[in-house]
């Protein structure tokens, strides 16, 4: 049986921070388990092979059925495999506004005021710009700016800029709202992801053992007192004992689902599945809050633009070799190229909706191989009011859990993105966008209130920013304190995603690695 001081479950955005954060001062025996491999295929590091991603490397959720959404099942992709979701992701660095960090301290969050995440986001950061008051320099997530953008998704800032919204060139700055291109995690030309950054400089440091293909089943819980996590590699289970405790890291959807099948959870939903109620804790799994993303496809014969014709094909193949040679040129995309925040509602705190323009016509998040060139504007709902959950369909650790983000539950939300989409098709309409001739695919009356809500029923969904699940507070319903330890639990720490209270606004990454920071530098000092 291996022993360890600290087990961190879930390799992904949060987890590698964390672990990395543990192990840096050789202190502590580290031990972090991901369900996954390792995500070291070309496939992974190239950003535009995007949608060519080896099956093993996402989850692929599918939800129960949303009434929001006319009855619609909806997907989830979240990474499996090291780096988790910033493995597979679109590589947009945000961290959200401000405002989102002081409203989680105004919330009961204390010590999560931007004040006092400011310095972790800074530390964590390597700018291709450099440091300054907002951003950092020679941390080890490299942040860059995208060496090779279509000039359709410029045109797209500058018809924004035409309709008077302001422009900006550092959402992550003093202002967030305004239109411009996205900085991304890359660095020279390849994905940067988090276990890249934090993981990858430790290899054959001995007191961080990574263990991949490793599927966490549960955590054992000893008279209140998390000591150990039980593990499945392959076919055979086993016990890695935690001697300090166990780090949650396994996302928004696998942190409750772990805490569900170790017993901690809503105490009735557990004895249906004849789970032990270790802590009847209804909080686990509910507060699901993510980002309801409404889209319009354009087709338009660009071969800056992704698409299937023969002639695209060919270049995306001669982009390959370039991109094997010098990792420049069209595959250093990370497709989400520019977009842009605003307040739709004047009386709003901070934006409340993003866009992105995205470098292909995007149908079923992708999955739909279109031979048409072309782009596709989105626009999300930054703050939700709906709220969804997260529940096990089975006892099994193996089975996927139920997801339900109950998009559009909230009139107030559906009301908002019509706003937001009406300005979007306004800014299609808008030269210098308008001028190069694109074409919207299944165009619709927007301005017809009944036809725009029927076709945002019918086709939004996320755009991967689930959060809240085990959301931290310092009232006794939360699941984590705002040191991220649970209160009734002893040794247990959750640390991802999960843990926000509120959704930030804007896209997950740089957040959820922040706080896989933050936690482990709140387990390393309670270890002492
Ligand atoms: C397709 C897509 C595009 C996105 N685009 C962007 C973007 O452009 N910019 C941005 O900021 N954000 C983006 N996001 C969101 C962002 O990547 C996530 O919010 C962030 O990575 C979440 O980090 P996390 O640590 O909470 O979870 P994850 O990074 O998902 O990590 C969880 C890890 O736990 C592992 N795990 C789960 N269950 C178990 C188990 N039972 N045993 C062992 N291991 C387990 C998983 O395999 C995974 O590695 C995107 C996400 C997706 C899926």
């Amino acid at each position: 049986m291996d022993q360890f001081d600290v087990v961190v479950i879930g390799g992904g955005s949060a987890g590698s921070a964390a672990a990395a954060r543990l192990a840096a001062d050789g202190r502590l025996k580290v031990c972090l388990l991901e369900a996954g491999g390792a995500n070291t295929t070309m496939a992974v590091r190239t950003p535009g092979l995007l949608g060519f991603l080896p099956k093993g490397s996402n989850w692929a959720f599918d939800t129960e059925p949303m009434a929001g959404l006319g009855g619609r099942i909806g997907y989830q992709p979240r990474g499996r495999g090291m780096g988790g979701s910033s493995s597979i992701n679109g590589m947009v660095y945000i961290r959200g506004n401000q405002w989102d960090y002081d409203n989680w301290a105004a919330l009961g969050c204390t010590g999560w005021a931007w004040d006092d995440v400011l310095p972790v986001f800074r530390r964590q950061e390597d700018n291709q710009r450099g440091a300054s008051q907002f951003h950092g320099a020679g941390g080890p997530l490299h942040v860059s700016e995208l060496i090779s953008p279509s000039p359709v998704g410029q045109a797209f800032v500058d018809a924004a800029s035409r309709l008077q919204l302001p422009l900006n060139d550092d959402f992550n700055g003093a202002r967030q709202d305004g239109f411009g291109q996205y900085q991304v995690t890359q660095y020279k030309g390849e994905r940067w992801s988090a276990a890249r950054a934090f993981i990858d400089p430790l290899a054959g440091k001995g007191n961080l053992v990574v263990r991949t293909g490793a599927t966490v089943e549960r955590i054992v819980i000893e008279q209140g007192r998390a000591t150990g996590v039980a593990v499945r590699l392959g076919n055979r289970s086993e016990v890695i004992r935690a001697r300090g405790g166990v780090v949650l890291s396994a996302g928004a959807f696998g942190s409750p689902q772990i805490l569900m099948l170790s017993g901690i959870g809503p105490g009735a939903h557990l004895q249906e599945h004849g789970i032990d109620v270790v802590l009847d804790k209804p909080a686990v799994g509910a507060d699901l809050q993510d980002h309801c993303d409404y889209l319009v496809g354009y087709e338009l014969n660009d071969l800056s633009l992704f698409g299937g014709s023969l002639r695209g094909l060919m270049k995306v193949a001669a982009s390959f070799i370039e991109h094997r040679l010098k990792r420049t040129g069209m595959l250093t995309t990370n497709f989400a190229e520019s977009g842009g925040f605003v307040k739709i509602r004047p009386d709003a705190p901070a934006p409340d909706v993003q866009y992105h323009f995205i470098r292909a016509i995007i149908q079923n998040h992708g999955r739909d191989r279109l031979k048409e060139h072309g782009f596709s504007l989105h626009a999300c709902v930054l703050r939700p009011e709906s709220r969804g959950w997260v529940r096990l369909k089975s006892p099994d650790p193996l089975a996927a859990p139920a997801i339900n983000p109950n998009f559009l539950d909230d009139e107030r939300d559906m009301a908002l993105l019509r706003d937001a989409a009406r300005l979007m098709y306004r800014i299609a309409e808008t030269p210098p966008l308008s001028q190069l001739g694109a074409r919207e695919r299944n165009p619709i009356d927007y301005n017809d209130d009944q036809a725009l809500e029927a076709r945002i029923r019918e086709v939004s969904d996320t755009i991967y920013h689930p959060v809240g699940t085990c959301r931290m507070g310092s009232d006794s319903a939360a699941v984590v304190d705002p040191r991220l330890k649970s209160r009734e639990i002893e040794g247990l720490w959750v640390a991802d995603a999960s843990i926000m209270p509120r959704l930030v606004s804007g896209n997950t990454n740089a957040p959820s690695i922040m706080i896989g920071e933050r936690a482990g530098e709140f387990v390393a000092a309670a270890l002492q």
